[in-house]
Order: C-alpha cells, then structure tokens, then sequence
C-alpha cells in the first residue's frame, strides 16, 4: 500500500539531486507535494500528477509566508516539511569570507527556521513530520568544509529543539545525515580532487558514494506512519562513514 497516500508535503530544493528523488519518491508513494526550488523544475516531476511547483529563492524576505499561502492554498493543510535545499562545497577558514559564511548561513540554517517557524503555526493542533536535511560533515570533523559543518551542525541541533517542544503537539522532527551522495556536483569532486575520494569513498565501510533514492527511502520511512514513534533524532544514512 501507498506509504504517504493523500499526505500534503513540501519539499525545498525539489529540481535537483537529492531533493528530486525525495519528491519522486513521495510522488510514488501518493503524496501530494509542493516543489520549492529557484530552478524550475525538470520536466519528469514538472507534469507529474500530485505536483506542483513554487519558484522562489527561499532566503527572499517572506519566502516563508508564500510557501505556506501555496501550500494551503493548493491541498489545505500541510503533513509533511522537508528541509533539503542547501549550498555545500565550503573552503578552509581561512578562504572563508564573512560573506561567505552569511550565505551559507542564509541559505542552510536561516531559510529552514523560517520555513519551519511558519509550517509548525499550520501543524500545530494536527500534527505533522518535518525532516531537516542535514549532513555527516555536521556530525564528524572533516577539513574544509568550516561554513557548511557549522551550518549543519546548527540544523541538527535546531532539529533536536523543535521535537522536543513540539511533541506534545503530534509534530515529529527529525535529521538526515547523508554521507557522498553521488549527485552532479559532488560527481566533480570525486573525479578531481584525490583527498576527497579517498576521505569519503575509501574510507566507507560500503566503499562507494551512496545514491539520491537512498536518502529518498529514509525521507519516506521519517515522513510515515511507519517512523510514529521517532523523534528527534540525526539519522546517518553514509554507508556507515560516520561510524569509523
Ligand atoms: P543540489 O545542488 O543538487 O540541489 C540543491 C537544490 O536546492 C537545487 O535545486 C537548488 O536550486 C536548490 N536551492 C539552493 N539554494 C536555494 C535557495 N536559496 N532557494 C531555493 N532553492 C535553492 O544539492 P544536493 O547534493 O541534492 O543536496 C541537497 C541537500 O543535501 C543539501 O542540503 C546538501 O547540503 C545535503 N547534502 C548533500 C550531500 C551530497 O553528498 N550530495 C551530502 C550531505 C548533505
């Protein structure tokens, strides 16, 4: 049977990578979802039925508001949050900018608390799943990535605080830490920067990049009934990188 049958979800950063699957995934299992991306969507989800798409950059002033007016206006509720959009490939500190930091910032912890700030108004009362997209470097020390650890780190923690105040409200909040996941950027990385592949694939237990559909299966089991009694936590879904 269908896992998110007539669930009213969101998901940021829908037109590509690991967000893509994630809404394909949903979109499989019978969920209705919103598609939130400053890209257009690509064409495979774009006329999909059940979807439907916001362009917007989610760190706009009231980027929050018109997400939660879309998604209320399109399906009158909202069960399900995910929190993947995200900017990654951060530098050593000191190649990091102020500038640099605020964006990541903006981007990675700032647009998620707003989103979630404005969803929880909507759940509260009914209940609902929010699932942060997070990152195993926010969990474990790893160079160059000061910024973009720290950003993720703080999403984690932000995660943790808001299932603890609103469990009582029927609102589950949880994290996903991906380790590589082999998505078009990181593609890059891999082939040319040997630090990076042996760090992240050699050092894997499952001794390969991990694929968008697998973080999509997590989203799904943490945006279902099937998750009822899991809350707060960080889930590493790495190939078990993490645990070396
Ligand atoms: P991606 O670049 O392929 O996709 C990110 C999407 O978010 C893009 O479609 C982009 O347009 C959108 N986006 C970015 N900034 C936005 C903004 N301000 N407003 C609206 N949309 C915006 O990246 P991905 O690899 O699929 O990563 C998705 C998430 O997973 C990110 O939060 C990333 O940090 C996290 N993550 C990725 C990996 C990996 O190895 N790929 C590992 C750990 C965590």
């Amino acid at each position: 049977s269908l896992r998110l049958k007539d669930k009213s979800t969101i998901v940021t950063g829908s037109s590509s990578g690991i967000g893509l699957a994630i809404t394909k995934a949903f979109l499989r299992e019978g969920a209705t979802v919103l598609g939130v991306d400053q890209s257009s969507a690509p064409a495979e989800i774009a006329t999909a039925s059940g979807f439907r798409e916001l362009q917007i950059d989610l760190t706009a002033t009231n980027a929050a508001d018109q997400v939660i007016a879309a998604a209320i206006g399109g399906h009158g509720a909202i069960d399900v949050l995910v929190n993947n959009a995200g900017i990654g490939n951060s530098r050593p500190i000191l190649d990091t900018s102020d500038e640099d930091l605020n964006r990541y910032l903006q981007v990675n912890l700032a647009a998620p608390f707003a989103l979630s700030r404005a969803t929880i108004r909507v759940m509260k009362g009914r209940g609902g799943a929010i699932i942060n997209i997070a990152s195993a470097f926010g969990v474990l020390g790893v160079t160059r990535a000061s910024a973009y650890a720290a950003t993720k780190a703080g999403l984690a923690g932000l995660t943790r605080q808001l299932a603890a105040e609103y469990g009582r409200d029927g609102i589950r909040v949880n994290a996903i830490a991906p380790g590589l996941i082999a998505t078009p950027l990181v593609r890059e990385r891999i082939d040319n920067n040997p630090w990076f592949r042996r760090s992240m694939i050699e050092d894997c237990p499952l001794g390969r990049p991990g694929r968008p559909e697998e973080i999509a299966e997590a989203c799904a089991f943490l945006a279902s009934d099937a998750s009822s009694f899991v809350s707060g936590i960080v889930m590493p879904v790495d190939g078990g990188w993490s645990s070396t």
